[in-house]
């Protein structure tokens, strides 16, 4: 009997199951070469020719039109990893990767997947274990090592030539804006210029909002300025009806365009009764109020977005009025300066010197825009690492000494676990190995011996023994100074388990019919990760473009 639609596509089995792996597979070896210090980058041409240069994991994987529902779900690891950590976004996809390639053997062997899903979990379980137990301890006030965090994120990556520069900028920014209600990086805002080395990057102390003063008349500079925040318009209100006004006389005409004068005017002095000396308005600001604004010696800008608002308040102290009329003295914030300036041949507002910035920005400088981008996206890691760091305390030698330490861990463990899922605890062991042998391998050097050298160094009980990967040797992480929080190694192996996991169990794959028409097969294999890497064809099938949706319900 058949109860599918003509078009769909049924993929049963084995067949579904190693189609699946193949897709998780590819998206892991996709980002597997820009591993670690000696990573190399890639090139992501959009279909309009937009160009990004960049070797941050999740940006690859974001850029890359990923079109497998199996695929997705490896590319959704790197997506948490960044929103809960920020950093190790590659590392956990290429582990995701190799635990189904781990997993696909032991299928082979006629290991149930729910015996494998079922040792992968006990060794993801154990190995966090392992990780908190070997956790080092960083005290708050330990700038030194949240440097030597920040940097760590920072190598290998765009920024690497001012790395040290820019990781003191990056522990004052998250230090800055860390309150009582803990630390949200939302508020280290970044504005890129071109023009200028990485090296000329600096951090603003307060905010700066891309918008000029709305009038020449008006001060370029105000010292010891009072702050209006105003997120309303200052113009005459639009009646809500259209009202029709008949003049009968000249004067009559005149009284009216009086009266609609004098509330401009009254706006103006409320601001000048309360003492404001700047006021940054939401929405527009009337000719007339301009005019009457500059005659007073007030710096206003129009039109600031609401985060802008925002995050003036949070710097300046001051309280974001709805309109006009209802400011108060107390509503006022203060910054020691507000000037206009020219930043890269753009002309900006600098809000500076305020009591407490809990709201700084930085500035970026780079040779080209493609420079400056991924700079960003390497500071933005660093602010991540150096948030969890403060929030958690608690850090982890680099350079793959904790996956090493877990791989002959686990493999005790897996002694004591027995059964058919020992063979997967020890498959989970081998898998984490990836992470030591790609360091070694993007860094030109033999992946065999640099394995053999660590697991002798950790057997001998060296927890913070890594790899080099500049000059091959293995050395003490820690002393060298290539640390990364506890939260981007549990986050990373976790994430990656659920998600391999979670690929094991599928054994059946329907695909609606291809709602998009078309479609080759041709055509899909081009989409997918690492496009010639093969393996793909198989139960790739034309059907696949249209599965998004449709695999919501089969898991
Ligand atoms: P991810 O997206 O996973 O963070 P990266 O390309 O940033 O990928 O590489 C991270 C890996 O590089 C981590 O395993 C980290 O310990 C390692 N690493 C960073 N700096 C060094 C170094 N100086 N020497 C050796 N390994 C390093
Ligand atoms: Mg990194």
């Amino acid at each position: 009997m058949i109860i599918l639609g003509e078009d769909s596509q049924r993929t049963q089995g084995k067949d579904a199951q190693s189609m699946n792996i193949t897709a998780g597979k590819a998206v892991a070896e996709a980002v597997r070469t820009t591993l670690g210090p000696k990573g190399m980058d890639k090139m992501l041409v959009d279909s309009s020719g937009g160009v990004v240069v960049t070797n941050d994991g999740v940006t690859i994987l974001k850029e890359m039109d990923i079109d497998h529902p199996a695929a997705n779900m490896i590319v959704e690891v790197s997506e948490t990893q960044e929103d809960e950590v920020g950093d190790g976004t590659t590392s956990a996809v290429v582990v995701a990767g190799e635990l189904l390639d781990q997993a696909e053997e032991l299928l082979d062997s006629d290991v149930h997947a729910t015996t494998i899903a079922q040792g992968y979990r006990q060794a993801a379980e154990k190995a966090k274990e392992v990780l908190e137990e070997n956790a080092i301890d960083v005290s708050e006030d330990d700038r030194e090592t949240l440097v030597k965090i920040a940097s760590t994120a920072m190598t290998g990556k765009g920024a690497e030539s001012a790395k040290e520069q820019l990781a003191d900028l990056v522990v004052d920014a998250v230090l800055a804006v860390r309150d009582e209600d803990g630390i949200d990086t939302d508020n280290v805002s970044v504005e890129k210029v071109v023009g200028g080395a990485i090296d000329n990057s600096e951090l603003v102390e307060g905010v700066i909002v891309d918008k000029e003063r709305v009038s020449d008349g008006m001060p370029y500079a105000v010292e010891d300025a009072d702050i209006a925040l105003v997120d309303g318009a200052m113009e005459v209100k639009d009646t809500e009806i259209d009202a029709e006004v008949n003049v009968t006389d000249p004067d009559q005409l005149q009284q009216f365009l009086d009266q609609e004068e004098k509330q401009l005017q009254g706006m103006v002095d409320r601001l000048v009764d309360v003492g404001a000396d700047v006021v940054f308005v939401g929405k527009g600001i009337d000719d007339m109020a301009q005019h009457y604004l500059a005659k007073e010696g007030i710096l206003a800008v129009r039109r600031a977005k609401d985060s802008d608002l925002a995050q003036l308040a949070r710097a300046s102290g001051g309280r974001v009025v709805g309109s006009v009329d209802d400011i108060t003295e107390d509503d006022l914030g203060f910054a020691g300066s507000v000037a206009q300036k020219d930043i890269g041949g753009d002309e900006r507002i600098f809000v500076e010197d305020v009591e407490q910035a809990k709201s700084v920005t930085l500035i970026l400088r780079g040779g080209t825009e493609h420079v400056v981008d991924e700079v960003e996206r390497a500071v933005e890691d660093s602010l991540g690492v150096v948030r969890t760091t403060l929030q958690d305390g608690t850090v982890l030698p680099g350079g793959g000494a904790p996956e090493t330490e877990l791989s002959l861990a686990l493999r005790d463990f897996a002694d004591s676990v027995g059964g058919r899922e020992q063979l997967a605890v020890e498959a989970f062991a081998e898998a984490l190995d990836v992470i030591p042998r790609t360091l070694a391998e993007n860094a030109g050097l033999d992946p065999i011996d640099s394995l053999v050298d660590l697991r002798s160094r950790h057997d001998a009980g060296d927890f913070g023994a890594g790899l080099d990967a500049y000059t091959g040797d293995i050395i003490d992480m820690e002393e060298e100074g290539v640390v990364e929080p506890l939260r981007v190694k549990t986050q990373a192996i976790e994430s990656a388990t659920e998600a391999a996991v979670m690929i094991l169990r599928i054994d059946d794959v329907i695909a609606a019919g291809d709602l998009k028409g078309g479609g080759t097969d041709e055509d899909e294999g081009e989409e997918m990760p690492g496009g010639p890497g093969g393996g793909m064809g198989g139960g790739m099938g034309g059907g696949m473009g249209g599965m998004g949706g449709g695999m919501g319900g089969m898991m």
